[in-house]
């Protein structure tokens, strides 16, 4: 949109005055977010608005994109970068005199995801708006985001992240026209219902409202505002007098109170459970009303609407999609089982078996008793129809959808859709032939796979302002619309100037980090040094472990040769463990007390430190990411899906050190094999592993002196306050054989980085790697993943204009 400054100063002054009836001079930060976050409403609101009438005048299909999770972090810097007005703002504040930076910091990011997960999810709205597609999300607003995390002693502590602060949640916008009720509980007969169909009746349902919030998704440079909708519950009136006490209204608030800080297993089962059909049967009921207004007719909804299921937390979309067209509506079973697979897709994003949700037939069928007839309903035709065909016996059994009293919410979303996808090629290729080969089998023509990506636009012109500034001096900006013009930096990866400069920019981002580390932690670090950087959420399989052994044994190198040449290294780590996961936990805590061990010798000094920066969020990765000399992607092979850090830190310079999993394959594939540093088994060498059970960690461990004096460090006192964490570690990595094989990849793992020492000490060298690394990261835009998305699995168009 055009702005000028002086209209901006104008809006924003007026803004200012009637929220708060003050002036610039006398506003706290805070004050000044909430007015230009206003101001930035009063620009949108009208384009919004056109969206959606624009909408429902061409009547263009629609993909709705379920998640339980979205991680948008804040939210002002790329509402305004996407508006067009960044600068314009920047500037008129530097003519107030108003820090921008202070008054952006004051917004706390909006957390309601665990990680990378829930950041896809919201990068896919930014770039569904940004190509213009028409896609809108549908998740639950979360009143406590993910727990904010504190290190105290050493220890992990979780306090709420109670983020909607004094002001709530200013982009948001309450529609009570849409409100729909959702029921729980209760019991369900069948009745009939005098034309010869059967009808539900329920009895003793809880009916609890559901109050949609939107929030605004603007698209890059064009006029368009999607929406993300966000699910709350309320209490309706005409049923208050069932919650006379104050515990049994929170009992119900609790629907929206939380999210689950696990995104691995579920705890809370019930609760949990009510929150996936909360948020599904609201968003369903909405787009279904919302279709109908348009005349058409119900059966062939599939061509107007799709439905995507992002991991399994909304996989009874198919059987709820179900009860409204068949009960709801009276649309013959085999009528509305054709509409719902048409409509339905799924992506998913773990081959973990702890990860894959199921439920107990219990339990599902006492909180929702009708659902669960459904789903039984279909699980029986699925036999029937499988049986018909020809399928045996044992690959039915392994596909149906309840088995063992468990209802397995992943067979669901396959069965029930006409598309599934992996997160990256590795991933897909191991869910055809291994997690999901069973499917594969039957139904090949489902599976495909869209390797994630991530936002540009934040890892670079947000979070890196300067880096994109000297991509602009080198190949101009049109990189900042179009990405894949970042090929341009090709012709200048060895150019001495373009290495210089790019250069600096990178230890300018060091010095900022560095400058953060010392206020938070109180650590100095050199800004020379090497910043290699592990920030993820905590979990056995990415192997944080395996980098404190690596550390462990520099520490020891320093210690008995001081004098050997050393090139200096600051290792950082971000990472939330989920409050229940024990080990994990336990990492942290060994973290940080090797960090105190090595941060305070004087005989280390600043060849060696190491960082723990407490509550990583994505306003910290922000800060984090575009300072990392090496980007740490170590998880083992075959157990990250896709990872998404690993293309941030590649777009803005890091050299990647990796193990082959993931996209970290194909992140190689576009740097080519010289600017990468692999090491460790492949896939291939894994599973060859599970297959022969041939992997001793005590033999190896037994043999190697030097694992063995690393590991020991770990129980033997070395490491001081940390006894009992370092003997659970030292039992998981040798009494119980070590399950993610770190002793295995040890040895691999420490050659490659004595090669990015080796590396990193050749200036130019390095800077080539550094540079060939963001020229060609385009393929990792999420702009372009969302293209095939919408292409490919959910058929939409791009409105004409
Ligand atoms: C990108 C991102 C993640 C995902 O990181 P991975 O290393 O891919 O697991 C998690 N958390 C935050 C805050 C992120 O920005």
């Amino acid at each position: 949109m055009e702005l000028t400054t002086e209209q901006f100063i104008h809006d924003f002054e007026a803004t200012l005055k009637e929220q708060k009836q003050i002036t610039i001079a006398d506003a706290i930060p805070e004050e000044l977010f909430l007015a230009l976050a206003k101001t930035t409403r009063q620009y949108y609101t009208p384009l919004w608005l056109d969206r959606k009438h624009a909408l429902q005048k061409r009547e263009d299909k629609i993909a709705f994109y379920f998640s339980v999770e979205f991680l948008p972090g804040r939210m002002l810097e790329t509402n305004l970068l996407n508006l067009g007005i960044l600068d314009t703002v920047k500037d008129a504040f530097t003519q107030l005199g108003v820090d921008f930076d202070a008054v952006k910091e004051s917004e706390h990011d909006m957390a309601l995801g665990n990680g990378g997960l829930g950041r896809l999810a919201a990068a896919f709205m930014d770039s569904l708006a940004t190509t213009g597609y028409p896609g809108f999300g549908n998740g639950l607003r979360y009143r406590y985001g993910l727990f904010k995390q504190r290190i105290v002693n050493g220890y992990q502590v979780e306090l709420p992240d109670s983020w909607f602060g004094s002001i709530g949640n200013v982009w948001e916008t309450r529609k009570d026209h849409d409100i729909v009720y959702v029921s729980f509980f209760g019991n369900v007969y069948m009745t009939d219902a005098g034309d010869g169909k059967l009808k539900p009746v329920y009895n003793n349902a809880q009916v609890l409202r559901a109050v949609p919030y939107d929030v605004p998704q603007i698209g890059f440079g064009n006029g368009v505002v999607n929406n993300l909708r966000l699910w709350d519950v309320e209490i309706p009136e005409e049923y208050e007098l069932n919650y006379p006490t104050i515990e049994d209204r929170r009992r119900v608030e609790d629907i929206t109170a939380v999210l689950y800080p696990d995104d691995s297993t579920d705890e809370g089962k019930k609760l949990r459970l009510m929150q996936e059909y909360f948020m599904t049967s609201a968003g369903l009921q909405t787009i279904v009303k919302s279709y109908l207004k348009m005349g058409l007719p119900l059966e062939r909804i599939y061509e107007k609407v799709s439905v995507h299921i992002n991991d399994t937390h909304p996989a009874v979309a198919p059987a709820e999609f179900m009860r409204i067209l068949v009960d709801d509506y009276g649309l013959e079973w085999d009528v509305a089982w054709e509409a719902t697979c048409k409509t339905m897709s799924y992506t998913n994003h773990t081959i973990l078996s702890e990860a894959l949700e199921k439920w107990h037939t219990g339990l599902f069928s006492y909180v929702l008793p009708r659902v669960y007839q459904i789903i039984v309903e279909i699980d029986n035709r699925y036999i029937s129809r499988m049986s018909a065909q020809g399928v045996d016996y044992e690959t039915i059994e392994n596909t149906r959808i309840v088995r063992n009293n468990q209802i397995h919410m992943a067979h669901l979303a396959i069965i029930g859709g006409h598309s599934v996808n992996g997160v990256a090629k590795l991933h897909t290729e191991l869910l055809k032939e291994d997690t999901l080969r069973d499917f594969y089998k039957i139904s090949p023509e489902k599976f495909n796979n869209k390797t994630n990506g991530i936002v540009q636009r934040r890892w670079t012109q947000i979070a890196a302002p300067h880096l994109s500034q000297t991509i602009d001096k080198w190949i101009g900006d049109g990189w900042r619309s179009d990405i894949h013009e970042l090929r341009k930096l090709n012709d200048f990866v060895d150019n001495p100037d373009a290495q210089a400069d790019f250069w600096q920019v990178k230890q300018e981002s060091k010095q900022r980090l560095a400058d953060y580390i010392e206020k938070t932690t109180g650590v100095h670090v050199n800004s020379q040094a090497i910043f290699d950087v592990q920030v993820k959420r905590l979990h056995a399989y990415k192997r944080q472990l395996l980098n404190v052994l690596h550390i462990i044994k520099l520490y020891w190198d320093i210690k008995d040769n001081p004098n050997a040449d050393f090139t200096p290294r600051v290792f950082i780590f971000g990472a939330k463990a989920a409050p229940g996961y024990h080990f994990a936990k336990s990492v942290i805590k060994v973290i940080n007390e090797l960090a105190n061990l090595i941060n305070n010798d004087p005989a280390i000094g600043d060849k060696l430190k190491v960082v723990f920066l407490e509550n990583y969020r994505v306003s910290l990765a922000e800060l984090i990411i575009p300072a990392a000399n090496v980007s740490e992607q170590i998880s083992l092979a075959s157990k990250e899906a896709s990872g998404t850090s690993n293309m941030k830190f590649m777009m803005t310079g890091a050299v990647t050190l990796a193990t082959l999993d993931g996209a970290n394959i194909e992140i190689k594939q576009e740097v080519g094999d010289d600017n990468i540093v692999i090491f460790g088994m492949d896939k291939d060498a894994v599973y060859r592993h599970y297959e022969s059970h041939d992997y001793y960690s005590r033999g190896i461990y037994e043999s190697n002196p030097v694992i063995h004096r690393v590991v020991n460090s770990l129980v033997d006192g070395t490491i001081p306050n940390c006894q009992s964490e370092g003997n659970e570690i030292f039992d998981a990595l040798i009494t119980y054989n070590d399950e993610y094989f770190l002793l295995e990849d040890f040895q691999s793992y420490v050659d490659a980085q004595a090669r990015i020492a080796q590396l990193y000490a050749d200036r130019s060298r390095w800077m080539h790697m550094s540079l060939m690394n963001i020229a060609n990261s385009d393929k990792f835009s999420s702009d372009d993943t969302i293209r095939q998305y919408a292409q490919e699995i959910w058929q939409l168009h791009l409105p004409q204009a």
